[in-house]
């Protein structure tokens, strides 16, 4: 059996107390994980802050070696860290593969942009310029959907610009994440990229601690909240990618044929566990019956099952409480008047945490499968009458992560696109990352952006150095 340690200053490290991780494709537990004590945080941050004077300084075209470095160490796990990455989450061994890539492919094309630098006025009286020092040591937490690929992202930019890190997935899913600490520890200088594992409290200290600058979070809204508060004890930045409730609108000129299957996807990929996953369709009158007919076919021959059977294409809900969430959704749901289920709308009757693929004809938008983020494979349709109504409705809500909008006439898209309140909007597509595009949420959906410039820049903090020139 395979054993799981933390990486603090480069070394392997386990703990006195340790906790199940459970596989939810069979509800059991198949590893034991070291659960990270105070004193291991306290020297993994003391670790982080004394790797910053050395890799702080190191020119950034040297830091982006060392972490082209590690992506290829990164790649060549993949066939020995997908099959974990599958069994403590859930999703086909194909997509844990593809999501490891993805991280790989991150790393690299991340860290190619150049760190930001200004001349702001040179006017022979002043030389000005706003130029970027790193912050310091970041504390990255991460939640369970994509574990690698989201600790990619904050490693990427983190590093890139200068500073060190101390990485704590979330305790369902921290075994992935303790393999990409042991690539660390032969790829980066020790002491750069410190993994822990451990229950939401570690999170908490992480948060509160005085030796951690900058937090990057990845996860809920309410417990977006808590590090908020948490972290204004010491006024740490903070990033905060939170949840999502992504509107999908179908413009009445849309064909149905061309985007039904990327609809689905937008929706299904991951059984529906995506910040940025279709949550909401609203589709004009003439083409809701066959849309929903169209998804509800597609639904029904979606394979589901353990990640490891071949063939297989939406895994389990990761874990109980969602499972039990969703659940809790779906009879709420099928109270209300006038609701039909035109695919799944039951567990599946073997053990682990499965629902199937669920499409439901929604008359109400005052339901919970509307107003709140289900996360996971149930999606409702509504119809709309007049396209304002429909992009109010849209808006009409406290998220505003993603969103698309779908259509054969891309500039019209374009303009509806514009009006509605998210992050990213997509013109016939929905749910991807892309180095180069900031990713984040209006209202709720969080706080600050990750990827591109603007998540580059926010791991730097702007000095202006103002100079006479007489
Ligand atoms: P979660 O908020 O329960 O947990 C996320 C992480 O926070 C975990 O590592 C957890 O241990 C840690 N944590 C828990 N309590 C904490 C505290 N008080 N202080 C600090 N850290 C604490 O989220 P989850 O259930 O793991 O993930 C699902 C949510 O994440 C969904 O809402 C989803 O939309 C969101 N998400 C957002 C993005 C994005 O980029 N916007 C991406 C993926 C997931």
């Amino acid at each position: 059996m395979t054993t799981f340690t933390h990486t603090i200053d480069g070394v392997a490290e386990s703990s006195d107390q340790h906790f199940d991780v459970i596989n939810p494709a069979t509800a059991a537990a198949f590893a034991q994980c070291p659960s990270v004590s105070r004193d291991q945080l306290d020297r993994a941050v003391a670790a982080a802050r004394s790797a910053f004077e050395s890799w702080s300084k190191l020119p950034p075209a040297v830091r982006r070696e060392h972490i082209a470095n590690f992506a290829h160490g990164l790649a060549a796990k993949i066939d020995a860290i997908g099959p974990v990455l599958t069994r403590e989450q859930g999703k086909p061994l194909g997509q844990a593969k593809w999501e490891i890539g993805g991280a790989v492919h991150e790393l690299e094309e991340m860290c190619k942009m150049d760190l930001p630098y200004q001349l702001i006025r040179d006017d022979g009286k002043h030389r000005v310029e706003l130029i970027y020092h790193p912050i310091g040591v970041v504390g990255a937490i991460t939640p369970w959907n994509f574990p690698i690929i989201l600790a990619a992202h904050k490693i990427a930019h983190g590093l890139y610009a200068g500073n060190t890190m101390v990485l704590k997935p979330s305790p369902y899913t921290p075994l992935a994440t303790l393999l990409m600490g042991e690539v660390a520890r032969t790829a980066l200088p020790r002491g750069v990229l410190n993994v822990v594992a451990g229950g939401n409290e570690v999170g908490q200290w992480m948060t509160e601690h005085e030796g951690i600058d900058r937090i990057s979070f990845t996860g809920s809204v309410p417990t977006g909240k808590k590090v908020l508060a948490s972290a204004s004890g010491t006024l740490k930045r903070v990033t905060l990618e939170l949840g999502g409730n992504d509107p999908a609108i179908v413009l009445d000129d849309a064909d149905l044929a061309a985007i039904t299957p990327n609809l689905f996807r937008g929706a299904f990929l991951n059984a529906g566990q995506i910040c940025m996953a279709v949550k909401r369709i609203y589709a004009p009158e003439k083409l809701y019956e066959p849309l929903i007919e169209g998804l509800a076919k597609l639904a029904q021959a979606h394979r589901v099952g353990d990640g490891f059977e071949d063939g297989v294409e939406m895994g389990p809900l990761q874990n109980k409480m969602q499972f039990d969430k969703v659940n809790a959704i779906l009879e709420d749901t099928k109270k209300h008047s006038g609701v039909r289920v035109a695919a799944g709308g039951h567990t599946l009757n073997r053990p682990g945490y499965f629902i199937a693929p669920t499409v439901v004809a929604a008359p109400h938008d005052d339901m919970r499968l509307v107003r709140e983020e289900q996360f996971g494979p149930v999606v409702p349709v509504m119809k709309y009458r007049e396209l304002d109504d429909a992009v109010r409705r849209a808006n009409d809500t406290r998220f505003g992560l993603c969103a698309s909008v779908w259509t054969t006439n891309p500039p019209k898209g374009a303009e509806v696109a514009k009006r509605i309140e998210a992050g990213t909007v997509w013109v016939n597509h929905h749910v991807g990352s892309e180095a180069d595009m900031p990713f984040g949420g209006f209202k709720e959906s969080g706080v600050g952006r990750e990827l591109g410039a603007i998540g580059l820049a926010s791991y730097l903090e702007p000095q202006v150095v103002k100079v006479p020139l007489a």
